[in-house]
C-alpha cells in the first residue's frame, strides 16, 4: 500500500478509523476471504466422505481465494494432502505448510524432477512417456517422494489409458513401485443422474482394484455426493470449498465464503431519457438516481451482467436492498440503479455488496454465462484482501468464553503486508 509520506500512518496524525478509511480508499473494492468457512465446509465434506481421506484442491490460488491462507488453514485444520496444477504452484504452498502431501495435477515434465524433491511434492503422471521420465530421475538420484497415477476413465484430457494403465499392473505386483495413489477424474459428476458416472466408477473400481495396495482417489466436489462407492480412499474437492453448489440440481450443501464489496465514487440524478454508459445501451425511463462503483470487469465482474433497454442484468445489494445494474459494466466501474431506494440511503463512500448477503457465487455465475468455478478463479488482483478466521480452535481445546467481546463492525481491517516499508524520517 502506498502511503502519502507526510501522513505517517504510525505517527498518529490520523485516528485509526481515518486510516483505515483511507487504506480502503486506494482500493475500489474489499474482498473478504472467510477460512473459518472453508475450514467449515472442509469438514463437512470430510464427514460426508468418511472413511476416506478429504483431501483439498487449491490450483489457480485456490479458486481464487489465495492458496497460503487457505493451505495454512486448512492444514491447521487437519488436511494432509493437497493437489495444485503447477510446480510453481506447490512451492508456494510448500512454504506456507512444511507437512502435508502436495500433488501437482499438471504431470511431469523432462527436468522437472529436481523440482520435485526439492520441494518435497509429487507429480500425477498421466502418460507412460512421464512415467518414464520420472522412473529415470528417481533411479538416477534415488529420489523416492512418491508420485501418482492418473488413469483416464472418459474425461480424455490427462491420464493413461485403461490398457495403458493395465500394462503397469506387474510393476505394482513386483513391489517398491514408489507409487502413492491411483486416481481418475468424473466428466460429470454434478448431474446425478448421468450415466457416464456409473459407467466411469465401474471401469475406475476395476482398473484401482489391480493398484493393490495404492489408495484410491475418484471423487472431485460433486462427486463426493454420488455417495459411499464414489468416495474410494480419498476425495478431492475443490469447488465446494469455496461455497460453490456441488448439487446444482439441488440446495447448496455448502456454506458461502467470499464477500466482495465495492465503494461507491459517485452518485447521480439522469433525466427520463437519458442513456447511462458505453454504447448508451440503457436508457433512464423515469428520472433516475444512479451509484458509481469502483469495480468493473478487469476486476472479474465480467461484463456479460450489463444490462439494456431489452434485459436485465445483475444485481447489487446497496443499503440492504437488491438494485439492478444500469447499462455496460466498464473496465473499472459500474452504475448501479438505486432509484427505489429511500432518498440519501447512500452517499459517496458508502460500500455496496457484489458477493455476499444472499448473492451467489452461482448467482454471479448465470448472469456472467459461466460457472461459479470461473466467477472464483476471475477475482480480481485491485481488491483490498481481507481474511477472517483461520485460527484453528483444535477439536480439545477449551470452548472459547461465552462473553468473547464482539467483532468491530466493518470495515474489516485490510492485510497489512508483513513487515511495511521503513518510514520516511
Ligand atoms: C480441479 C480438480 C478437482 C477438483 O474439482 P472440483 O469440481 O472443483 O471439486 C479434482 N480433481 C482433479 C483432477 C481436478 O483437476
Amino acid at each position: 500500500m502506498a502511503s502519502d509520506p507526510k501522513m505517517n500512518p504510525q505517527s498518529g496524525l490520523l485516528s485509526a478509523e481515518a486510516n483505515q478509511a483511507a487504506a480502503l480508499a486506494a482500493y475500489g473494492g474489499v474482498l473478504t476471504v472467510d477460512l473459518d468457512g472453508i475450514i467449515a465446509n472442509w469438514r463437512k465434506l470430510e464427514k460426508t466422505a468418511v472413511p476416506a481421506e478429504c483431501s483439498a484442491v487449491i490450483k489457480a490460488d485456490a479458486y481464487g481465494c489465495g492458496a497460503e491462507q487457505v493451505s495454512r488453514a486448512l492444514s491447521k485444520a487437519g488436511c494432509k494432502t493437497f493437489f495444485v496444477a503447477t510446480i510453481e504452484e506447490a512451492r508456494k504452498v510448500r512454504a506456507a505448510v512444511p507437512e502435508p502431501t502436495i500433488y501437482v495435477l499438471g504431470g511431469y515434465f523432462q527436468n522437472t524432477g529436481e523440482h520435485y524433491a526439492q520441494i518435497n511434492c509429487r507429480p500425477v503422471i498421466g502418460d507412460l512417456n512421464e512415467l518414464a521420465e520420472w522412473d529415470v530421475f528417481c533411479r538416477r538420484t534415488g529420489w523416492n517422494g512418491g508420485a501418482a497415477i492418473h488413469i483416464d476413465t472418459g474425461m480424455n484430457r490427462l491420464g493413461l489409458t485403461l490398457s495403458e494403465a493395465q500394462a503397469i499392473i506387474p510393476r505394482i505386483n513386483a513391489g517398491d513401485h514408489g507409487i502413492t495413489l491411483v486416481m481418475s477424474h468424473l466428466v460429470s459428476a454434478e448431474q446425478l443422474n448421468s450415466p457416464v458416472n456409473a459407467k466411469q466408477l465401474a471401469a475406475f473400481r476395476a482398473i484401482a482394484s489391480e493398484f493393490s495396495g495404492v489408495p484410491a482417489a475418484l471423487a472431485n466436489s460433486s462427486g463426493i455426493f454420488l455417495g459411499a462407492p464414489f468416495q474410494f480412499d480419498l476425495v478431492r474437492p475443490g469447488a465446494a470449498l469455496y461455497g460453490v453448489n456441488p448439487t446444482p440440481e439441488a440446495d447448496n450443501p455448502m456454506q458461502p465464503v467470499v464477500d466482495l464489496k465495492a465503494r461507491i465514487v459517485q452518485t447521480r440524478n439522469v433525466e427520463r431519457g437519458e442513456t447511462v454508459g458505453y454504447g448508451g445501451t440503457w436508457t433512464a425511463r423515469r428520472p433516475t438516481k444512479l451509484a458509481v462503483i469502483a469495480v468493473g470487469y478487469a476486476d472479474g465482474y465480467f461484463r456479460a451482467a450489463s444490462s439494456n433497454d431489452g434485459t436485465r442484468g445483475a444485481e447489487v445489494i446497496v443499503a440492504g436492498k437488491r438494485c439492478p445494474v444500469a447499462g455496460r459494466v466498464s473496465m473499472d466501474l459500474i452504475a448501479i440503479d438505486i432509484t427505489d431506494l429511500p432518498p440519501n440511503a447512500v452517499r459517496r463512500g458508502h460500500m455496496v455488496t457484489l458477493l455476499g448477503e444472499g448473492i451467489t457465487v452461482d448467482e454471479l455465475a448465470h448472469h456472467f454465462g459461466t460457472i461459479g468455478y470461473e466467477v472464483l478463479t476471475s477475482l480480481g488482483h485491485r481488491y483490498a484482501r481481507v481474511y477472517k478466521g483461520g485460527n484453528v480452535v483444535e477439536p480439545l481445546a477449551k470452548p472459547a468464553p461465552a462473553t468473547a467481546p464482539e467483532q468491530p463492525p466493518s470495515p474489516p481491517p485490510i492485510e497489512q503486508p508483513a513487515s511495511p516499508p521503513p518510514l520516511p524520517s
